[in-house]
């Protein structure tokens, strides 16, 4: 209806294919910024989870190093044990008391060499939990480094697409008063109905450059004449020759 200074269908397709140029920027700065925040967030949920295996792994290893302190007392007090009923074995009166502190002595013995199998144990233990202690910490270390880059990385982009972004928004926003309605809808329908964002493409050796089903050779002379607007018959979205796309990228 509105009869402002009648466009020229070159000039519509010219618009659609500006505003689709800035929205394909605007999509992918978005892209840029839509996987580090994730990439950041996994990498700062593995670091938690690599803290929490180095602490508990530290945990096991004070376990081992008591169990190690309380066995070298219970060698120690074998011992001095052993040590005393051989004193006594000196000032036995009768054979009984004798054959009955060499039982204590060997039995004594017996419990020394327990405790200090229980020793050696734990000290192979502490080694292998050692060894991946430090594996775990190699990892955590490299981890937090990358972390720290894709941060800063982040905060970078974030500064400086701020301003691009809103001056794309703009320019965006200007450019759709320039075009009619029903292509604005067909535009913001076709838009969000392809993870790639892509309303207007290119045909390209005979296809549409969006789905890349072919392009009947009708259909490619009235592209190219600039005199409809054309539909991909496969996916909906608006067909461009390349001539007229890069008149405006
Ligand atoms: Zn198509």
């Amino acid at each position: 209806m509105a009869k402002k200074a009648e466009k020229t269908i070159e000039e519509k397709l010219k618009d659609l294919v500006a505003l689709q140029n800035i929205y394909s920027k605007l999509d992918e700065i978005n892209k840029l910024k839509g996987e580090l925040p994730l990439e950041v967030s996994d990498l700062e949920d593995e670091i938690l989870g690599l803290e929490k295996r180095v602490a508990r792994l530290k945990e096991d290893r004070e376990d081992l190093e008591d169990v190690i302190t309380t066995q070298r007392m219970k060698v120690k007090e074998s011992e001095a044990l052993t040590a005393r009923y051989e004193e006594q074995l000196n000032n036995v009166k009768n054979s009984r008391e004798f054959d009955a502190l060499n039982k204590e002595i060997e039995m004594q013995k017996l419990e020394q060499q327990l405790a200090e199998k229980r020793i050696r144990e734990a000290e192979e233990q502490i080694t292998a939990k050692n060894a991946v202690i430090e594996e775990s910490e190699e990892i955590l270390k490299s981890r937090q480094a990358d972390l720290e880059v894709k941060k800063k990385e982040l905060e970078k982009i974030s500064a400086e697409t701020l301003k691009e972004e809103k001056a794309l928004a703009k320019k965006a926003e200007s450019k759709r008063k320039g075009v009619e309605e029903r292509y604005l809808k067909a535009f913001d329908r076709i838009r969000k109905a392809y993870a790639n964002g892509l309303a207007v493409v290119i045909y390209e050796r005979d296809s549409c450059g969006g789905c890349h089903a072919k392009i009947p050779t009708q259909k490619q002379v009235e592209i190219r004449q600039h005199k409809k607007i054309i539909i991909c018959e496969h996916c909906g979205r608006i067909l461009v020759d390349p001539e007229l796309a890069e008149a405006i990228a």
